[in-house]
């Protein structure tokens, strides 16, 4: 049985149809690794045997494999906290799209996975119940904000698991553990259920083992949703379907000169960029080296735009209509304040306030406005580049995981973990991060790839491509 710990979604596949697994083995083993594994603090819930097994079909692509849901995804009748006291009490009346789509694909949905609160962090450390620890060091983050997530599969306590992205949370926690991260093309899988943060920005997200485990999952959640009018009219896809391990021909990688040179990339990370691209030269794409002025503007303005929306999403939270509310109010406006002073945590009640500066008559105009230029000039930057290459490639993160508490003092430092990956969320693009090597010290390595809107099938092939020739994706932490 304990091979079944760091299989993929493939393998297992394999064990269920010839039978050498049953569903209820899977259910009792992976039930069995949450429990050995609680020192992760990768969960806020893991079901009962009883109502995972009841809740999903017993057929479908998905059948018999089982994964974690981010807590700010709603699953009917169980609660969605958003790892906020705020949520605490909140039960779902409905499942997401993304949740309801697994169950009809027979998926075994385990528990709901820890995060920091309301997706608002990268480390995980602004949770309410407490920080998930990384398997392959747990002195270190497992990175942020679907850190339980990504931690749940990086441990052995699931093959994939659902997060979200607003401006990197899948990808640099998967690059800090050593695994698959993906985010889609803006409006490729449905919000519908996907509790708000920054509504222009948030998607789904995908964490697994192996670029074919991502695309499965994908495949079985992407397309049209009546529910979320910002998706796209694209219907169902099978993915995997061109996963041959080839590159296409002529295949045009772009490599943003800036993010390889900037400072403050860790040598180790650079090194493995640099040998990772090396091997797509081997494996005959063609490395075009180019300049992309607008990267250096992406975190501080994602910074600005996600604060913003932050602040009217969370408006919602007022002790009315949902969660909790404070004990001991004297009239409705001292009911509204005490139950946002005591129920947000510090990061996000900090978030809502420069969300409403930043909006604010006086201020919009130096930083929302210009924010929202900065946007656009990123997103024509990134068509500018693809009209030269297919994909473009670069590290996903600056440093690997760091200890838990390092940037504490240290908020710019924090912020900056998004440099790399919030571009793409501002200009809606999809991109995947893949392991690509490990420091000395065994912190695992990410690298990125991304394309123009709607490329997740070249995405998949190239990543997959990489995968058949290396062996980053099959290490795992010894635990
Ligand atoms: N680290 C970023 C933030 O705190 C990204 C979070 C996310 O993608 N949800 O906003």
């Amino acid at each position: 049985m304990n091979k079944l710990a760091f299989c993929t979604i493939k393998e297992l596949r394999r064990l269920l149809d010839t039978q050498e697994v049953s569903r209820q083995e899977v259910v009792d083993y992976f039930l069995g690794q949450a429990e050995k594994h609680k020192n992760i603090n990768a969960t806020i819930e893991v079901f009962s045997k009883d109502s995972i097994l009841k809740e999903t079909q017993e057929s479908g692509i998905l059948s018999g494999i089982p994964g974690y849901i981010k807590d700010n995804i709603v699953q009917k009748g169980r609660n969605a906290s958003c790892a906020s006291k705020m949520l605490q009490n909140f039960n779902s009346p409905y499942d997401a799209t993304a949740t309801s789509r697994l169950k009809e694909a027979g998926a075994l949905l385990l528990g709901r996975a820890n995060m920091d609160e309301f997706a608002m962090g990268s480390s995980g450390e602004t949770s309410a119940y407490g920080v998930a620890k990384n398997p392959w060091n747990t002195e270190c983050v497992a990175g942020g904000s679907s850190s339980g997530s990504i931690a749940s599969v990086a441990a052995g306590m699931a093959c994939w698991a659902l997060g979200s992205e607003t401006g990197g949370s899948v990808r640099l926690p998967a690059a800090l553990c050593g695994l698959v991260g993906f985010k889609p093309t803006y409006g490729a899988i449905s919000r519908y259920g996907l509790i708000a943060y920054g509504s222009s920005l948030d998607q789904i997200g995908i964490t697994a083992r192996t670029v074919y485990d991502t695309a499965l999952v994908f495949s079985a959640i992407a397309g049209n949703d009546p529910h979320d009018s910002s998706t796209l009219s694209r219907g169902m896809y099978d993915y995997t379907k061109n996963l041959d391990g080839s590159l296409k021909k002529g295949l045009r990688i772009g490599v943003i000169k800036e993010a390889l040179n900037g400072q403050g990339l860790h040598p180790e990370i650079k090194k493995a960029t640099e040998d990772a691209l090396k091997k797509y030269e081997e494996l005959g794409a063609t490395l075009v080296p180019l300049s992309m002025k607008t990267l250096e503007y992406g975190a501080a303005c994602y910074f600005i735009v996600s604060r913003a929306e932050a602040a009217s999403n969370l408006a919602r939270f007022d002790g009315v209509r949902y969660g909790t509310r404070t004990k001991d109010a004297k009239n409705l406006i001292d009911m509204y304040e005490k139950t946002r002073q005591e129920l947000f945590g510090q990061e996000v009640k900090a978030r809502i306030l420069i969300g409403n500066y930043v909006l604010s008559v006086g201020h919009a105009d130096e930083f929302y406005t210009n924010a929202q230029k900065i946007r656009a000039a990123i997103r024509q930057e990134f068509m500018e580049v693809f009209k030269e290459v297919d994909v473009v490639a670069l590290p996903t993160h600056s440093v690997p995981a760091f200890k838990i508490g390092e940037f504490d003092n240290d908020k710019l430092a924090m912020d900056l973990q998004d440099y790399f990956t919030a571009p793409m969320n501002l200009a809606g693009i999809p991109a995947i991060s893949i392991p690509v090597g490990q420091t000395e010290d065994k912190k695992p390595i990410g690298m990125q790839l991304a394309g123009p809107h709607c490329s997740e099938e070249l995405l998949f092939q190239v990543a997959h491509a990489y995968e058949q020739v290396t062996s980053w994706h099959t290490l795992h932490p010894e635990i």
